[in-house]
């Protein structure tokens, strides 16, 4: 079946057999335990919220459903979802290889917890060049941590690559998914063991819920998964399950819009004599346009810019914009735009920043599904006050 159609029907088929209601939509089960018909005999397969929950059920089908997978796990944060394979993968003396240009939650918790606390070691390469993954794997290494596209700068590694890569050396292949969506980018398709998302973003979609998932077709490591899921109990609740599973259905009618609109703010503020570089990958002049065609379908709707000077010319610029909202986070229906320099990246080091490139002038966007002209003409008015 096409993504539409799996996004609005797994997981929720009507139950016409048992339940006396016959729900459309799979109903939010609050209950945090399930009555047994006898002592032998759990009904209806559940027993405790914890270890598994009728709504999150039906989302954790939908989730596999959705990036053409066997198996989908909902956690109560992305992050969660990522505490959760570390837990369920690593152990003190293994190592990782991991992109350097990773969101900047995820770089912490390896950094300042699993490397502080339980000694597993971390290196942090330019995975643009898989021949610098290859150079970094170790005896040790058990994992390959990616993100394509990158957050704030767009950059892209090649999933295939990397993966066979990381297969000859016996390492597991992590993709976190969030900016590309699983409607544009199926990486267990390209080789990847376990895709990551934060369903607080596209997913989602309607900035209204925190959320994660690990999606897998393998059933060894499902079944880890599962087992440290109700074990550390990072879950998501059943109402949050409804939000998601509710977001889902117009996954597909969104991404379209966010990339439609995105592509149109691109163009426009590459013309823009006040801005002088652009970073979206649906543009030709992206340095891995050849490879954003080759392993996504679409390409998203998140860009960053560098304007013309340095952060005063981005704080003037930020402060009379009208219509988009200043925040972090992003995916969601409204646009949102920010300065990593001083917000989302603010806790790396001046030196380190440069380093990867992530200048004072640069401003991120999530390009929202409003009207592309009324985005246009306000980020038109606000370059014109600088
Ligand atoms: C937001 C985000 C996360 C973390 O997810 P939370 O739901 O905020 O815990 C991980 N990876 C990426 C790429 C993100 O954008």
């Amino acid at each position: 079946m096409g993504f539409d159609t799996k996004a609005i029907h797994a997981g929720e088929e009507p139950d016409l057999t048992g339940h006396p209601s016959g729900d459309v939509v799979v109903p939010i089960h609050l209950a945090s335990t399930f009555a047994r018909r006898d002592v032998d005999e759990p009904t209806g397969g559940f027993e405790y919220s914890r270890s598994g929950n009728p709504t999150r059920f039906a989302l954790e089908q939908k989730l596999a459903a959705i990036e053409n997978a066997r198996f989908g796990l909902a956690f109560s944060s992305g992050l969660a979802a990522e505490t959760t394979l570390c837990l369920s993968l690593l152990r003190g003396g293994d190592h990782v290889v991991a992109f350097d240009d990773l969101y900047g939650g995820t770089r912490r918790l390896f950094s300042q917890v699993f490397q502080e606390q339980f000694d597993i070691e971390f290196s942090f390469v330019d995975a643009r060049d898989p021949e610098n993954v290859k150079a970094a794997i170790r005896k040790n290494t058990r994992l390959i941590w990616l993100e394509s596209p990158t957050n704030p700068l767009l950059r892209l590694c090649d999933i295939q690559e990397i993966a066979k890569i990381a297969h000859e050396a016996g390492a597991l292949v992590v993709v976190d998914n969030t900016f590309a969506s699983p409607y544009f980018q199926h990486p267990i398709e390209r080789g990847a063991d376990v895709v990551v998302h934060s369903t607080t973003k596209y997913i989602n979609g309607h900035s209204d819920s925190v959320g994660g998932a690990l999606i897998t077709s393998d059933e060894d490591l499902n079944k880890k998964f599962r087992f440290h899921q109700n074990a550390a109990g990072a879950i998501l609740s059943p109402f949050d399950s409804f939000l998601v599973s509710r977001g889902i259905k117009t996954l597909a009618l969104r991404m379209e819009r966010h990339e439609k609109n995105a592509l149109l703010v691109a163009q426009f503020l590459s013309t823009h004599k006040k801005v002088v570089a652009v970073h979206y990958p649906g543009l030709a002049s992206h340095p891995q346009y050849a490879l954003a065609r080759k392993q996504m379908t679409g390409f998203s709707g998140m860009l960053s810019f560098e304007l013309k000077g340095g952060e005063a010319e981005a704080k003037t610029f930020l402060r009379n914009l009208r219509l988009f909202a200043l925040g972090e986070s992003l995916g969601g229906v409204e646009s949102l735009i920010e300065h990593p320099a001083t917000m989302t990246h603010a806790s790396i080091p001046y030196a380190e920043r440069q380093k990867v490139g992530v200048s004072d002038s640069l401003v991120r966007i999530s390009v929202g599904i409003e009207n592309v002209e009324d985005l246009i003409a306000d980020l038109d008015q606000a370059l014109g006050s600088i």
